[in-house]
């Protein structure tokens, strides 16, 4: 294993508005290559310019410089910031109200950018994602981070400062319930049990926490027995939630690899596999006809019968007021239903992502704009989604999301059997 410590130029991703997956809105990685070795990573991608990506790490040793600078630009003040500009000390109330209406919104930091495990080997003796922690636990963000080692309880002290704070969501991506075939496809990293055990600390320990069991493998990770083995398992373990998704396997050096692999170790599974990604189609996606079952569906109708959520915690921004709160979170649903769980037509998805975008970004409370009769003017609305909000405003749902829903339902309980 080579490791070589680089300097980074940038870090943060651009911010991320009506996110409804997985409810971050930026993210970076502290590392380029990632030492765990997952056969289906698609890091190995050429499209990330990251050659020998399993056995050259690179460790960008600055990543918290950066950070530091990158935040303040966007307009995010530290804690250290405050106690050493002396500035703020000879403000007059006026002028305090006015500087806090600047501040930006708090953006959720999703400190794995999914390109590298944040606490991969090298973490160990780096120790970048700690030094990443406390930069962000200065600056008080919301943090989310995803990964497949028990590392991250070394940094359970700065977590729980962070989640006081603001927020912290821990995410474990477990994959696999067999542990021997996990140990073909994720090497490297910590075991299930070992992922499903740090799980159980980090719920412990007060923080939110969940598993995201993507990507699930066609053919040999989407029978009955694995997925709901992963769900139950993760409801021992107090996960608020369990994600699901497809496995997308990009033409090239990816998918080279992955079908050697499959080659060697499941010769019967090759043709399935080979004809589901024979369009190479250049994200990778799947042809979703070849697919013997939908994930997302199925997973769905599993999480419904062991009692846990397919939907991930969300942050809330403490000036953020408790109605607006309510309708972004049933309008994000309604985005998650309508795109990844049916794949319902953009168009009629569009007018519900306008409406997430322009509550994240911050609008007056929604009861004193209803009152004023303001909703459609202020907010760009069109009659109906007025209708809507003013809906979930009253019930905390609405026939919309409810309709897909049962739709969900219905479909989730058909690819059950
Ligand atoms: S842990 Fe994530 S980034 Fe690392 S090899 Fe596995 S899939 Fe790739």
């Amino acid at each position: 294993m080579r490791y070589e410590c680089v300097k980074a130029k940038s870090l943060l991703s651009k911010t991320a508005e009506a996110e409804s997956w997985f409810h971050y809105n930026r993210h970076m990685n502290s590392y380029r290559g990632c030492e765990h070795a997952c056969v289906y990573c698609d890091g190995m991608a050429e499209g990330y310019h990251v050659d020998n990506f399993l056995t050259h790490i690179r460790v960008k040793e600055n990543a918290p410089e950066i950070l530091r600078k990158e935040l303040r630009k966007a307009g995010h003040t530290s804690q250290t910031q405050l106690e050493t500009e002396t500035l703020w000390a000879f403000l007059d109330e006026d002028d305090a109200k006015r500087l806090a209406q600047k501040v930006p919104r708090k953006e959720v930091i999703a400190v794995s950018g999914g390109v590298s495990d944040a606490y991969q080997p090298a973490e160990e003796k780096y120790q970048i994602t700690r030094r990443v922690l406390e930069t962000l636990l200065d600056f008080g963000l919301p943090v989310y981070i995803m990964t497949k080692s028990d590392l991250v309880l070394r940094d359970l002290d700065l977590l729980k400062e962070i989640h006081e704070k603001a927020f912290a969501n821990v995410v474990f991506t477990i994959t696999l319930y067999d542990e021997e075939e996990q140990g073909i496809f994720e090497p490297k990293s910590s075991t299930r049990s070992e992922r499903f055990e740090a799980l159980r600390e980090i719920r412990k320990a007060g923080l939110f926490g969940g598993v995201m069991a993507t990507p699930i493998i066609p053919g040999i990770g989407d029978n009955i027995d694995n997925m709901k083995g992963l769900a139950e398992e993760a409801k021992r373990a107090r996960a608020e939630f369990i994600l699901w998704g497809e496995m997308t396997l990009k033409p090239g050096r990816q998918k080279d690899y992955f079908l050697n692999v499959i080659k060697r170790r499941y010769p019967d599974k090759l043709e399935l596999i080979q004809r589901i990604y024979q369009d190479d189609h250049p994200y990778g996606h799947p042809i979703y006809e070849h697919l013997p079952v939908r994930v997302m569906t199925r997973g769905h109708g599993i999480c419904r019968r062991v009692g846990i959520s397919d939907r991930s915690v969300r942050h809330k921004t403490p000036h953020e007021h408790e109605v607006n709160n309510k309708v972004l979170g049933v309008v994000l649903d309604i985005i998650f239903r309508r795109r990844y769980n049916l794949s319902k037509s953009w168009s009629g998805t569009k007018p519900f992502i306008d409406l997430a975008v322009g509550l994240e970004r911050g609008v007056e409370n929604l009861e004193e704009l209803r009152k004023k009769g303001q909703l459609a003017e202020r907010l760009h609305l069109k009659q109906y989604i007025v209708e809507i909000v003013e809906e979930i405003m009253d019930r905390g749902t609405c026939g919309v999301l409810e309709d897909l829903e049962s739709e969900l339902d219905e479909i989730s309980s058909v690819v059950m059997d």
